[in-house]
């Protein structure tokens, strides 16, 4: 069971790599505490705060991310989830010419993350398995924030 467990967690650190993300085993006092100081070094200070089980930075359930990105405005803000909002060109071959659609997502919002998050403000999120009917992305950083 133990080594079953090791090798996900393995797996897991391999695909997730080019964000910076993971920090470390959870709950392993085996292995010395992972040294990665980088420029959200402010969000680190806030992991014992975390509860979320399935936050992607130090839940225990830890959300792999994988699949596409996409960044987009902060247009609703429900506890522990988001609603974000972008825009695409799609061509009209018979017009030549292009028409604007809106594209919203809701995207699964960590309990570290509460607080940096607010209406208006632009972020990215990331694709990670479904986790309910609607939900199947994570947000993963703040972009800018909103300029008022
Ligand atoms: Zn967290």
């Amino acid at each position: 069971m133990v080594e079953k467990k090791k090798t996900t967690k393995k797996k897991v650190m391999k695909i997730v790599a080019p964000k910076g993300v993971h920090q470390g085993g959870a709950r392993t006092s085996s292995r010395p505490p992972a040294q990665k100081v980088s420029a959200n070094a402010d969000k680190v200070g806030k992991t014992a705060g975390c509860k979320d089980r399935l936050c992607p930075e130090h839940g225990d359930r830890k959300l792999k991310m994988r699949g596409r990105t996409f960044e987009g405005i902060v247009i609703k803000k429900l506890p522990g989830r988001v609603t974000i909002q972008f825009e695409r060109m799609l061509k009209v071959p018979k017009y030549e010419r292009y028409e604007k659609r809106k594209t919203k997502i809701h995207a699964r919002l960590p309990d570290c993350m509460n607080d940096d998050v607010a209406e208006g403000d632009l972020i990215q999120i990331a694709e990670t398995r479904p986790i309910s009917k609607m939900i199947h992305f994570v947000v993963s950083k703040v972009v800018r924030r909103k300029t008022e």
